[in-house]
């Protein structure tokens, strides 16, 4: 950047022991929709990570041993303090990660704030067990304390939405927690930092270290004093992360990649299931661990859906994220970008068909956004299974279609990847619907709708989706430690 641009960077600070500190080393960070440096994070690393688990550990004594009532109203007033500065969030998430503000006000940061809010209730209703023994005069109970300092990775598809999610049941529970956000999304989790104090959250519960996974991710989850790892993020990283803290064997949940299926039969009500599966295609440019990247249609109908669905997504808007009525966004980074193109020429150069989007639609963009990281929703077809667009993770706006005779093979052929976090099966044969649910691999089934989400119920992945589930129950036994107790009288 030109000095004129970095006098009008943000600069972010870390929040450690409930004080903005400088870093001495930063990173840029890019504003997706014009390609250009507008804010620096700082590039922590281990001496910064040692101060923040410091401070999460002198913390802990006295958050732990507040009531879960008084935890729940702490975390109730800063729901209500993110809500009250809705729309401010909303915009920095849609400038920092390119994402549409209508998707940024309607689902990222609505999301964060309930996040608070179900831990704040979610806490005051769990009952431990308890068995009699009567013969032997014996009772058993458990009981539930929190770990300690809980360390929190989260990526930068849905920056406060994902760090919020991990946050609340952590501290909910009585964790201390040290949070890294991505690198190229930080500033939404910077913003609400500011607002911790007046919630009452005391200094080092909740302290966020700014960087990279290579530096300060690693830092964390090589800490000994962070026994608990929660990482949501890529099957590449959480397999590096689980090597690394091996060695200190702690508790890890991860919540991963996806190469999600969407199964539609010949009976499906196609009115709802179009446009459904469109925006599971399409919703956040792709960037959603729960997209829907490889559609199964029936043969009977494959042409007739295929003509709709791609009228359907032609009507999608690409552009400035700001303005409300586009749909799609920019694509996190340039790189990020390139790579998704990169699998739509694989595909072609493998002989599938580009029936709309990138290299086949022009992409009109506004004089501001000339340099930005945008794509047109893109429908290939004619994929083989075996091809890297129907194995592999694209992580952007493209979904792949391809045609299945009978319910046997597809259940097999959905099931033929490495991944296992969600699928979608659309059919008015109720029987068939819960058979096929039974056989996916899919930590998530959805029929005949899409990202309906009661958060009581367990979260998370299969295979090389992820290890352990996050929920009101799941978040509450992850993030304390449990411990059977017997008395005899
Ligand atoms: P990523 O794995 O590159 O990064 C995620 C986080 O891990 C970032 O904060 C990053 O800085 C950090 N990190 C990277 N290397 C690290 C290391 N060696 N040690 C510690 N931390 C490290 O993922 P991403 O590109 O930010 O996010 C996209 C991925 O996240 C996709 O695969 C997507 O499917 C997945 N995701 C999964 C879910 C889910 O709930 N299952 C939700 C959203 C995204």
């Amino acid at each position: 950047p030109t000095m004129a641009h970095s006098q009008a960077l943000l600069v972010l600070e870390n929040f450690i022991g409930g004080k903005f500190v400088p870093c001495s080393s930063y990173i840029d960070s890019y504003n997706p929709s014009t390609g250009d440096v507008y804010c620096r994070v700082p590039d922590s690393g281990k001496e910064e990570v040692e101060a923040a688990v410091k401070a999460a550990k002198d913390a802990f004594p006295i958050w732990s041993s507040k009531s879960p009532l008084e935890r729940s109203q702490i975390l109730n007033k800063l729901a209500d303090l993110i809500e009250h500065d809705l729309e401010a969030f909303a915009q920095a998430e849609s400038k920092d990660q390119g994402k549409t503000i209508t998707f940024a006000r309607t689902v990222d940061i609505p999301r964060a704030v309930h996040n608070f809010r179900f831990f704040a209730s979610s806490i005051l209703h769990h009952v431990t067990e308890c068995t009699e023994m009567p013969a032997l005069g014996c009772v058993h109970y458990t009981s539930r304390a929190p770990v300690g300092v809980a360390g929190l990775i989260s990526p930068w598809n849905l920056p406060l939405y994902l760090l919020t999610w991990k946050i609340a049941p952590a501290i909910a529970c009585g964790n201390t927690v040290v949070a890294k956000p991505s690198e190229m999304t930080s500033v939404t989790a910077w913003m609400m930092c500011k607002l911790l104090e007046k919630a009452g959250v005391p200094p080092g519960v909740v302290n966020v270290v700014f960087g990279t996974g290579a530096k300060a991710g690693e830092a964390l989850v090589c800490h000994p004093d962070v026994p608990l790892i929660s990482f949501t993020g890529s099957t590449l990283t959480a397999q590096r992360i689980t090597e690394r803290s091996a060695p200190h064997c702690k508790r890890l949940s991860l919540e991963l990649g996806g190469k999600n299926p969407a199964i539609i039969f010949d009976d499906a009500d196609l009115s709802q299931c179009i446009p459904t599966t469109v925006r599971s295609s399409f919703a956040n440019q792709g960037e959603i661990c729960l997209c829907t990247s490889r559609i199964f249609v029936q043969r009977g109908i494959y042409s007739e859906f295929l003509k709709r669905f791609v009228a359907e997504a032609k009507k999608w808007k690409t552009g400035n994220p700001s303005d409300p009525t586009v749909n799609v966004g920019a694509l996190i980074s340039k790189e990020h970008l390139e790579k998704v193109r990169n699998y739509v020429k694989k595909a072609q150069a493998e002989g599938a068909r580009v029936l709309c989007g990138e290299g086949v639609d022009p992409l009109a963009l506004p004089p501001g956004n000339q340099k930005g990281y945008f794509m047109l929703p893109t429908v290939i077809a004619e994929v083989k299974d075996e091809s890297c667009c129907m194995q592999e993770e694209i992580f952007g706006p493209v979904t792949c279609v391809v045609a299945f005779d009978t319910e046997e093979e597809v259940i097999l052929r959905a099931n033929g990847v490495k991944y296992g976090l969600a699928a979608t099966v659309w059919s008015s044969n109720v029987g068939r619907v819960h058979r096929v649910a039974h056989r996916l691999q899919s930590g998530l089934v959805w029929t005949n709708c899409w990202l309906v989400r009661d958060l009581n119920l367990p979260f998370g992945g299969m295979k090389a989706s992820g290890i352990g589930r996050e929920g009101a129950k799941d978040s509450y036994e992850f993030f304390t430690e449990v411990k059977t107790i017997t008395i005899k009288h």
